[in-house]
C-alpha cells in the first residue's frame, strides 16, 4: 500500500499585521509567506524553518500552525520516498503536536508505522485520527490493515466493511476484503500461542511438540538471521500462521507445490497431502526460507527485487547450490534461462510451475555465487545500497563489480 493521501494546502495569513515583531526580523506574515514560496518550490527544510519563525511570533494563529503541520508532512513524504521511515515518523510526530486536531500527520503516521510494521503504534495513531475525524476512509482502510496484521479479522472486516459500503468502487480494497474472508473462513477456530516475537495461530488438533518446535526454530532464526543481516530484528509480534495441507490451499489459494509463502504473516502448510506431518529439517527449511522474506520486508520494505528476495531465502535455507542445478544446467545449455532483468518484478505467480522452478533455481544460483564469493557482509552492502534506492544492477556494480550479464555468465561458469 503505497498511496499519496496527503493533498497539502498551504495558506497565506490575514490579520497578524499587528502582532509584536522584533527588530530586525521579519514579522510572522513575513515569515510564513516566505514559507509559502519555499514550500512551492518543493523546498521543504526550509519552508520548515521559515514557519518555525512565524510559529514563535503567532502560535495561537491555527493557519501557521496548519502550514507549519502542512510543511513538515511534505518533508516526511520526502523522507519516506527515500525509504527513511524512521526520520519520517519523527517529523509527523512534530506535526501532530503542533496541530493536535489534525487527523492527516495521524494518518500518514499510521501508514508509516504499517511499513515498519510497528502494528500497534498504527494503530493507536489510526484509533486517534478517527477520533478527530469519524469517517475518513483512508483511515479506516490504514486502521482495518493494521487489526488484520494484528491477526483480528473481524475487527479488519468492519472497518472495510465500512469503507466498501462509503465507497464500493475502491481500488484494490475488494480483493483484500475477499482474501481476508477467505482465510477467516479456514482459520476461524483456530488456536494461538505466542513467544517473545511470534504469534502462532494453528488448527486445534495440531500437537503441542509440533507447534512448540515451529517457534523454537523462528526465535533462533530471528537471533541468528539478524545477527547474519547486521542487526536486523523486525518488530513483534510476527505473525505465523500454520495449516494441514489442504487447508493451506483453500486458504491462500496456491497450489500444493508451494511450500509457505509470506504476504505479512507467515503462512506454512505441515503436513503433506496425506496429512502426514513433514519432517523435522523440511519444517526448519520452510520457515528458515519465509523468515528471511521478513527480514528482507523489514529491511527493504518492498524494494527488493524477487530473484534477491528468493535468493536469499533459499541460500540460506539450503546453502548456495541450487537443487535444482539440472534443470537450471539444462535451460542455460538450451538458451530458454530466464535474464535477471526479467527476474526483478514481485509479481511472478503467472508463471506455470516449471517455470517458476526454474526462475527460484536461478535466483538461487545467483545469490549463492556471489554469497560464497564474498560472503553475508558484502551481501548486507549491496542490500544498503537496494534500500537506499540504487536499482538491482546499480547496486551490482558497486558492491560486486558486476553487470547482470558478467553475474549470468558466472552462473553459467559455475554450474559446468
Ligand atoms: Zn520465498
Amino acid at each position: 500500500m503505497r498511496r499519496r493521501f496527503f493533498a497539502l494546502i498551504i495558506a497565506g495569513v490575514g490579520g497578524l499585521g499587528t502582532l509584536s515583531v522584533q527588530a530586525q526580523s521579519l514579522s510572522p506574515v513575513e515569515y510564513n509567506n516566505q514559507g509559502i514560496q519555499a514550500y512551492n518550490a518543493g523546498r521543504h527544510l526550509e519552508a520548515i524553518s521559515c514557519f518555525e519563525k512565524a510559529y514563535q511570533g503567532a502560535r495561537d494563529n491555527a493557519t501557521v500552525r496548519r502550514n507549519l503541520c502542512n510543511a513538515h508532512q511534505a518533508r516526511a513524504n520526502d523522507l519516506a520516498q527515500e525509504n527513511n521511515l524512521i526520520e519520517a515518523a519523527r517529523h509527523l510526530n512534530l506535526a501532530i503536536g503542533i496541530d493536535p486536531d489534525n487527523p492527516s500527520p495521524l494518518i500518514q503516521l499510521g501508514a508509516y508505522y504499517l511499513r515498519m510494521n510497528m502494528v500497534q503504534d498504527a494503530i493507536f495513531r489510526l484509533e486517534e485520527a478517527i477520533e478527530i475525524k469519524p469517517g475518513d476512509l483512508n483511515a479506516h482502510e490504514l486502521l482495518g490493515e493494521a487489526y488484520y496484521r494484528d491477526n483480528d479479522i473481524p475487527s479488519a472486516r468492519a472497518q472495510w466493511d465500512y469503507v466498501l459500503e462509503m465507497d464500493p468502487g475502491r481500488k484494490d480494497l475488494r480483493e483484500r476484503y475477499e482474501k481476508a474472508f477467505r482465510e477467516e473462513s479456514v482459520e476461524y477456530d483456530f488456536n494461538r500461542a505466542g513467544s517473545r516475537h511470534f504469534r502462532i495461530s494453528y488448527p486445534r488438533n495440531m500437537p503441542y511438540p509440533i507447534r512448540s518446535r515451529v517457534l523454537n526454530i523462528l526465535e533462533s532464526a530471528y537471533w541468528d538471521l539478524g545477527r547474519k543481516f547486521g542487526g536486523a530484528y523486525p518488530p513483534a509480534p510476527i505473525q505465523v500462521i500454520v495449516y494441514e495441507a489442504d487447508q493451506f490451499s483453500e486458504a491462500t489459494q496456491l497450489d500444493g507445490h508451494v511450500g509457505g509463502v509470506y504476504d505479512g504473516k507467515i503462512r506454512i502448510p505441515l503436513t503433506d497431502a496425506t496429512g502426514q506431518f513433514l519432517p523435522d529439517d523440511e519444517i526448519k527449511r520452510r520457515l528458515t526460507h519465509e523468515y528471511v522474506h521478513v527480514i528482507v520486508r523489514h529491511l527493504l520494505d518492498e524494494k527488493a527485487p524477487w530473484w534477491v528476495n528468493e535468493g536469499l531465502a533459499e541460500t540460506l535455507s539450503r546453502g548456495p547450490e541450487p537443487i535444482d542445478a539440472d534443470l537450471l544446467r539444462r535451460a542455460l545449455e538450451q538458451g530458454v534461462a530466464f535474464r535477471l532483468a526479467d527476474l526483478e518484478a514481485h509479481q511472478l505467480k503467472a508463471l506455470r510451475p516449471d517455470a517458476l522452478r526454474l526462475a527460484y533455481a536461478q535466483a538461487h544460483a545467483a545469490i549463492g555465487q556471489l554469497w560464497s564469493r564474498f560472503g553475508q557482509q558484502r551481501i548486507n552492502q549491496f542490500l544498503a545500497e537496494l534500500a537506499a534506492g540504487a536499482t538491482p544492477e546499480q547496486a551490482l556494480q558497486k558492491v560486486f563489480r558486476r553487470t547482470y550479464r558478467r553475474l549470468e555468465e558466472e552462473v553459467v561458469a559455475v554450474l559446468r
